[in-house]
């Protein structure tokens, strides 16, 4: 029985009377629009086929001019989910049960099977990002490692910018509290229960992943960060996919959470002076017909990679710059990378050290499947499909043009005498073309994709690049123009 027929199927057992069809916009919010099922049912072929049903582009982020905005949704069968009944409603109201499934997008005002798609879906772009490595012989997958905060509540004032901005946080972990046992800052790994007060909502949100959404967790754990940091893990997947369970794992936390009146954040840098969240990136090239892992040989003696993946972490650092503007696309990244926070910021690759940004796991040798680089910069505020996408144009252009990485650096660089790092800033700079550090603010990031961004071509379109830079730059004068909390303290008495 094909997909179709068993979603079919599946619905009528399960009386499912609603379908909640999930897209991102261009930032990566998850948007929903929700449909009767009969819409499915009555024509599954021509549902799954051109659309489920229509919406306003012109109303979400970035998509369309209000002139030309009406889109169509084409649910993907392979993103069906039931959806958790205690979500829906408060305890003894039906909401009707509900699948969702995530969509593709495509132009409306064509005719039946004619639709373009829609050139600034994400999602799209990933699935470009598959194609251009498929013509090249290629698959990529990625094991994003997400790392979240959840509070018991948050209250944000922004009511009268100008004059008044208070943040008010509640974590039953805090150190701040009094309660005992706590989780002291930058402690947060892995201290058993009772410590770990978070355990139990890691574990429903796992259970809900694993049952109801199709994503094998590999691991949950509560992360260094002291009130309310956790990671969760899935099994590497194809870039288009990986993002989707991305998208689907930050729902599933944000609903478990808001279950129990709690809150969950994906900010990088929710707490000064603690750990932020991170989205390390895992990811190995493959050959598309004899299914080899292409990162891997036994012959390096360093980590047991390939040449092609040394060209491949080439294109990473010599690109890394541009990349935050994607990678690292909030005011808020910036604040996670820094000194002191397992955050990197240097443009250096290595197998142990975390001050790099790209690290070679070495936990075990001999296994080909194994063989991987982890890309350590990247936060969950990005979107990720453009993430994963922007991960493989800079990979690959490494590989188009041999781009050599300088040695791998194993001495921690944050601690590095000056001298030395000067010298390794010069190697960067001859071997790269490129600055050691990281950008240390969205601003500078967006200038750097301004100036570098040709080797995203063969996946993004310019008019995307050139949107994305947009929404970025506004966003970061935006914040940049409010007087801060912490001006007061700081320069209220000059
Ligand atoms: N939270 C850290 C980061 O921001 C990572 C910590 C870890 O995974 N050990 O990248
Ligand atoms: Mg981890
Ligand atoms: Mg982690
Ligand atoms: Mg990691």
């Amino acid at each position: 029985m094909d997909l179709v027929n068993r979603i079919v199927e599946k619905m009528k057992s399960e009386n499912v009377r609603w379908i909640d069809i999930h897209f991102v916009d261009v930032p990566g919010r998850l948007q929903h629009v929700t449909f009767p099922a009969r819409e499915l049912l009555d024509d599954p072929e021509s549902a799954f086929q051109i659309a489920i049903g229509g919406f306003d582009g012109s109303s979400i982020t970035d998509f369309t001019m209000i002139n030309e905005s009406d889109m169509l949704l084409r649910p993907v069968p392979e993103t069906f989910a039931l959806i958790p009944d205690d979500w829906q409603s408060p305890p003894g109201v039906a909401a009707g049960r509900t699948a969702r499934m995530i969509a593709q997008i495509f132009w409306g005002g064509y005719k039946k099977g004619e639709a373009p798609r829609f050139e600034k879906d994400p999602r799209y772009i990933a699935e470009k990002a598959e194609q251009y490595l498929a013509e090249q012989g290629y698959k990529a997958y990625f094991g994003p490692e997400v790392e979240f905060t959840i509070f018991d509540s948050l209250k944000v004032d922004v009511t009268q910018p100008w004059a008044r901005m208070s943040v008010e946080i509640n974590s039953r972990e805090a150190p701040w509290n009094t309660e005992l046992p706590i989780m002291r800052f930058k402690q947060g790994y892995f201290p058993a229960n009772p410590n770990d007060k978070l355990f139990w909502i890691r574990q429903e949100i796992s259970n809900v992943l694993e049952d109801y959404f199709d994503l094998q967790v590999e691991a949950h754990h509560h992360e260094v960060a002291g009130a309310g940091q956790g990671e969760i893990d899935f099994r590497f997947d194809t870039a288009t996919r990986a993002a989707d369970k991305v998208i689907t794992l930050k729902y599933v936390v944000k609903n478990v959470a808001a279950k129990y009146g709690m809150v969950a954040t994906f900010m990088p840098k929710p707490i000064y002076a603690d750990n932020g969240n991170g989205m390390h990136t895992h990811q190995s090239l493959w050959d598309i017909k004899t299914d080899k892992n292409l990162f891997y040989d036994p012959n390096d003696e360093y980590a047991e990679l390939s040449q092609l993946a040394r060209y491949y972490i080439g294109g990473i650092l010599k690109h890394a710059r541009a990349l935050s503007a994607i990678v690292n696309p909030t005011t808020s990244s910036y604040k996670r990378l820094v000194p002191g926070y397992e955050a990197p910021i240097y443009i250096a690759w290595s197998k142990g050290n975390r001050s790099a940004i790209i690290r070679v796991p070495s936990y075990m040798k001999g296994i080909e499947k194994a063989a991987r680089i982890e890309y350590r910069s990247p936060d969950p505020s990005t979107n990720p499909y453009l993430a994963f996408a922007a991960m493989v144009a800079a990979g690959l252009d490494g590989i188009k043009k041999k781009i050599e990485p300088p040695d791998p650096v194993d001495e921690n660089i944050y601690a590095m005498d000056p001298k030395k790092r000067r010298e390794l800033e010069e190697i960067v700079k001859k071997q790269l073309g490129t600055k050691l550090q990281l950008p240390s603010s969205l601003c500078e990031a967006l200038e750097e994709l301004e100036n570098d961004y040709e080797w995203l071509f063969p996946i993004f379109s310019k008019e995307m690049i050139e949107t994305w830079l947009e929404l970025k730059w506004e966003e970061c004068r935006k914040i940049g123009a409010y007087p801060h909390p912490v001006e007061y303290y700081e320069y209220f008495d000059i």
